[in-house]
């Protein structure tokens, strides 16, 4: 079908509430991904961090079409195999605890809201901090939980309960626990945010606060986690455990799959008919997840990850010595962000039409999210062309 005609259908039936590039993608193979005139575009955004594995991973692929000929979906009053397979893996690989399936972030943080809530009941506690510059998800609840006014435009009255402090403030989290508060959320590493990692010592911090005043750690983990920052979870780069954490994006490797993991002795309180989904858990996506889990490890994925961060800050790190108009690099393994001294999106653009895939976020922030597999020459290639367009601009 013709580009133009593709995007005559968008025009007509479908809801206009994305900034769309005219650009008709058809296929993807690992690091690269093809437009319908057949243009090649080197992809180092991996579509939010989604396709971490590359395009089209041939293990991933096998084992969803594997699955796909056997059993696609059961309701979740029956068992099936990849559904505990899977929450075996994140569990061994995080802190032993039990999981529940969904289809997406925000439904993932909307378990982890509503289980904070559950939980807590009993003792009348029901308020829960966020962080500023925060992004949780577009659902009443998350989008609620996300602390930036720009998402929130429209929607009122928000959800009861939530209140906002600056990241990386231990003081103000501290200020703003109550006896009501029964939950602090926040991603370990910002991502809509700008690419901003949380310290050291405000991780432990929180923590303690949590554990002083019996408020459950809530780690939301969609974007950053599943081996983005060269560990399983980017909580592993601080010396605490979540009570509660959130997965999704990375997780099936483009297949729709959302997870929350918390403590056993707090999944107690989600007793049959407290919360449920109907897609959550089936065995296609879970039989997806699980082969993403087991090529990271087959491939040694999360030491590459950490390798090709390390390489690519050295790299940025000289850009930045050498192009004024850089203001800061920063992030984690293969989360990282570029903040110009401009607005982002004219250059993310102008990499686009020089076949690079890049995006901007936080009006001033370049993000490159690379697959974790991704080599050497790939990352060269996609920085060269990046400095071309950033020394013109
Ligand atoms: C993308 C994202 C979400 C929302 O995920 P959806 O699958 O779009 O609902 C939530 N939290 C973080 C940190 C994210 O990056």
């Amino acid at each position: 079908m013709k580009k133009s005609k593709i995007i005559e259908d968008y025009d007509n039936y479908v809801i206009p509430n994305y900034a769309r590039n005219p650009i008709v993608l058809v296929k993807g193979e690992g690091v690269y991904v093809w437009d319908e005139d057949g243009k090649r575009y080197l992809d180092l955004f991996s579509g939010w961090a989604v396709s971490s594995l590359g395009h089209c991973h041939p293990n991933v692929t096998k084992a969803t079409q594997d699955q796909a000929a056997t059993l696609v979906h059961v309701p979740n009053i029956f068992y099936s195999e990849p559904q505990g397979r899977l929450a075996k893996y994140i569990s061994e690989n995080s802190f032993n605890g039990q999981c529940f399936f969904c289809n997406s972030g925000a439904e993932a943080n909307e378990a982890a809201i509503k289980l904070a809530r559950i939980h807590s009941f009993p003792k009348g506690k029901y308020k829960i901090i966020t962080m500023k510059d925060s992004f949780h998800g577009r659902t009443m609840a998350t989008v609620t939980a996300t602390a930036q006014p720009k998402y929130h435009r429209g929607f009122a009255p928000l959800v009861e309960g939530f209140s906002y402090v600056s990241f990386n403030n231990l003081g103000e989290a501290e200020d703003a626990v109550d006896d009501k508060t029964c939950g602090i959320m926040l991603e370990t590493v910002q991502g809509e945010g700008g690419i901003n990692v949380a310290d050291k010592d405000y991780m432990t911090g929180l923590r303690k606060i949590c554990d002083d005043n019996d408020i459950l750690l809530i780690l939301d983990e969609v974007q950053c986690g599943m081996g983005r920052t060269g560990k399983y979870f980017a909580y592993q780069h601080y010396d605490i455990t979540p009570d509660i954490m959130t997965l999704a994006k990375a997780l099936g490797n483009g297949t729709a799959v959302g997870a929350m993991e918390t403590t056993k002795e707090i999944a107690k309180s989600l007793v049959p008919g407290s919360h449920a989904s109907t897609f959550g858990g089936n065995p296609l996506a879970c039989a997806t997840s699980a082969a993403v889990f087991e090529t990271i490890e087959a491939e040694g994925l999360l030491d590459k990850a950490a390798k090709m961060g390390d390489y690519i800050f050295d790299q940025l790190g000289n850009m930045a010595k050498e192009l004024d108009v850089i203001k800061e690099v920063r992030g984690i393994g293969l989360m990282i962000g570029i903040e110009l001294k401009i607005p982002a999106a004219e250059t993310v653009k102008k990499c686009s039409d020089a076949g690079l895939l890049l995006n901007c976020t936080h009006d001033t922030v370049i993000r490159i999210m690379p697959q974790l597999n991704v080599k050497q020459e790939h990352i060269d290639e996609g920085l060269g062309i990046l400095k071309d367009i950033l020394k013109s601009v």
